[in-house]
């Protein structure tokens, strides 16, 4: 195995499974599969779970809510997943807590850094609800805030794609994949692996980041047990 602790950053889309909207059992389920199946190496993990397939703070200035509002909302469709995604990793055999950067004391624990690495150490996996808890953020950035926290050695961003191309790979037939890339040559590049908030908080944190497809069986224990899949950006 090669890391001890890591971060798993899951979008809100990619819990849609076939659907247009909203939770896919099927997708939730095989997630917690695979998340137990590194678990179970003694693998450490947060979770940082979007909450794009619910509600996403710029969609509300389409619909004449205030963008504030707008991603208080988004905040909450994020532990909207987080409960999801915590239910059935406990149906899975797994011990988990959920915390949140938005005080809801009924549903989950408030965000404490030391509390968290406490329950990674004792084996729990930590999924981080509501974002950092302010708007004009992303789940993007809590991923790359939090791992840092919690000293995670690494970002895992399970997307749909299977890493980080020379130019978007489901639009031209030509794109290739890089294996490995800089932080300055994703700049130099104008290549998109995260929101520039995000990105810059894992770089001057010397944090790698793994873009890989969460969806393809087996992936996530690849990239535990250190095979070359997807892309690597350190
Ligand atoms: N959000 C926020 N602050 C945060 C994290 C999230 O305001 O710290 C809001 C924001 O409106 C965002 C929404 O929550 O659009 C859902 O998160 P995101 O779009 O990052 O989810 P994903 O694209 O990963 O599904």
């Amino acid at each position: 195995m090669k890391y001890k602790r890591v971060l798993l950053k899951l979008s809100g889309e990619a819990l849609m499974g076939q659907q247009q909207y909203g939770i896919d059992a099927n997708r939730l389920d095989q997630y917690a599969k695979e998340i137990k199946r590194v678990h179970d190496l003694g693998l450490e993990i947060a979770i940082v779970i979007g909450g794009g397939n619910i509600f996403r703070g710029v969609q509300a200035e389409n619909s004449g809510i205030d963008r504030v509002q707008g991603d208080y909302m988004g905040m909450l469709a994020t532990v909207i997943n987080g409960i999801a995604l915590q239910s059935s990793l406990e149906k899975n055999g797994m011990y988990t807590r959920l915390m949140s950067g938005l005080e809801m004391e009924k549903v989950c624990e408030p965000f404490i850094r030391r509390r968290a690495i406490r329950h990674l150490e004792k084996g729990r996996i930590v999924i981080f609800g509501a974002g950092l808890g302010n708007p004009y953020f992303t789940t993007d950035s809590t991923a790359s805030l939090r791992a840092i926290e919690i000293n995670a050695e690494v970002v895992l961003k399970g997307t749909r794609v299977d890493g980080v191309y020379t130019s978007d790979p489901e639009k031209d037939p030509h794109a290739e994949k890089y294996a490995k890339i800089t932080f300055q040559e994703v700049y130099e590049k104008g290549l998109s692996v995260m929101d520039m908030t995000a990105f810059t908080l894992c770089q001057e944190n010397k944090l790698p980041i793994i873009v890989f497809d969460m969806n393809k069986g087996g992936n996530l224990f690849k990239v535990i047990e250190g095979e070359e899949v997807g892309t690597l950006i350190n």
